[in-house]
């Protein structure tokens, strides 16, 4: 017998036919003898909804707020798919993250887990029970609700697989797997059979938001056995794993992100020690630097421009206009009229001339680049916000990904 954790996202359970298609998949898995787990994301739009409605009532409403009612999606779908489990006659019970036992951090909004009390769920599942478990959230240890960030219910999934030993833990979801690019935006891009955990987390960070970046971390720590697929076509998906065959393909992926903001500071001492106080500041509040460029010093001063998530835009300014002294500059400026575009790939580390490659596809397109940042896996851009999919097809075309 083996313990499979099954997650659908939110446009898998958008409608009643959609929580009986899923509730069709998980009793299908169930009746072949396993145990299962499954993990919900709130319905279609709800969470963008909660969202527009405190919106209405207090836009500056606090985090820990914010948490309590983004939460209730989730638990409507847990409520829901039991009933639709029920009413096949399957043994059923749903959980909040709190009667789960997920237990966070306190960084309400984006919490990270730190534990998975599993005596509840072990209870269930040895009654012979359907666990249904709300995504995207547990409790602190103030006993407060809390939530993992967008996306976050894929987290909450790999979590349970990990704290469970589960055998396998598959994330259903509205394409067949993991391509070369958003489907969405190319329909030439390409199923992949199989991705490393690696190119994964990079995809994931950098804005392909088919898996959540810090599920993707959590499974390689704890070498989860983990599969992404369509809960429509049930087609067999791609397998995200330690090691995959690279069949020479250089660049896996393409992704952009629209959720940068880029910010400069002009006018810096020219002294040692600047860039580390400004980036130490923003890494106590957990703010991301990104794409970084310094100028050459010139008449003892330089500049200095970074991105940072446009999210965390208002924080980062406020952060640094109240530190102006200690850092030291002459000019405070921001944009949030940007994007980045990466390609990830395993295969570029011993490859030269993959990011000129990419640069030539934008010259051809003719795309300014405002920023550069490469690693060994991955090489990414910022560019003027507007152009980023036509950025991501020339790139795409020009590796033959299609
Ligand atoms: P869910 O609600 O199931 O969690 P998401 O909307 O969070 O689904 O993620 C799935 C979406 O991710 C797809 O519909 C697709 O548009 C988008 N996506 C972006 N990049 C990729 C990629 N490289 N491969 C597959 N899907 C991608
Ligand atoms: N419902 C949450 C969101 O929309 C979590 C998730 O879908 O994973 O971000
Ligand atoms: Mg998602």
């Amino acid at each position: 017998m083996s313990l499979i954790v099954q997650k659908f996202g939110g446009s898998s359970v958008a409608n009643a036919e959609r929580v009986f298609n899923v509730a069709d998949i998980v009793t299908s898995t169930y009746k072949e003898g396993n145990n299962v787990i499954v993990v919900v994301s709130a319905q279609g739009d709800t969470t963008d909804d909660l969202i527009d409605k405190a919106k209405e009532i207090n836009p500056n409403a606090s985090k820990r707020e914010m948490d309590m009612l983004l939460s209730s999606g989730e638990q409507i779908s847990v409520a829901l798919l039991a009933m639709a489990i029920e009413k096949l006659g399957y043994p059923v019970v749903s959980l909040t993250g709190w009667q789960a036992g997920v237990l966070t951090d306190s960084n309400y909004s984006s919490s990270r887990i730190r534990k998975v009390n599993t005596e509840r769920i072990q209870l269930e599942l040895d009654k012979k029970n359907i666990v249904i478990v709300a995504g995207f959230q547990g409790i602190n240890r103030y006993d407060d609700i809390t939530t993992l960030g967008r996306g976050g219910s894929d987290t909450s999934a790999v979590a349970l697989a990990a704290a469970c030993h589960a055998d396998l833990c598959e994330i259903y979801t509205d394409v067949d797997g993991v391509f070369t690019t958003d489907p969405r935006i190319v329909p030439e891009a390409q199923k992949l059979d199989e991705i490393s955990f690696d190119e994964m987390l990079e995809l994931a960070s950098l804005g392909a938001n088919v898996l959540h970046n810090r599920s993707v971390e959590m499974a390689k720590k704890y070498n989860v056995n983990l599969c992404v697929r369509s809960s429509l076509t049930r087609a067999p998906g791609t397998a995200v794993k330690e090691a995959v065959k690279v069949e020479g393909m250089l660049v896996r992926g393409v992704t952009k992100d629209n959720d940068v903001a880029r910010v400069s500071l002009c006018g810096v001492e020219d002294t040692p020690g600047k860039a580390f106080r400004v980036f130490q500041m923003l890494a106590k509040k957990n703010i991301n630097v990104d794409l970084i460029i310094q100028s050459i010093g010139r008449d003892n001063k330089k500049d200095i421009s970074f991105t940072v998530q446009q999210t965390r835009i208002e924080e980062t300014l406020e952060l640094i206009k109240a530190n102006q002294d200690v850092i030291g500059y002459d000019d405070l400026s921001y944009t949030t009229e940007v994007s980045k575009v990466s390609i990830v790939g395993a295969g570029m580390v011993t490859n030269a001339g993959v990011a000129a490659k990419m640069f030539e596809a934008l010259y051809d397109a003719q795309i300014n680049i405002n920023m550069i940042a490469t690693s060994e896996i991955k090489v990414s851009v910022l560019i003027d916000q507007g152009y980023e999919e036509k950025a991501v097809k020339a790139i795409h075309k020009k590796f033959e990904l299609g």
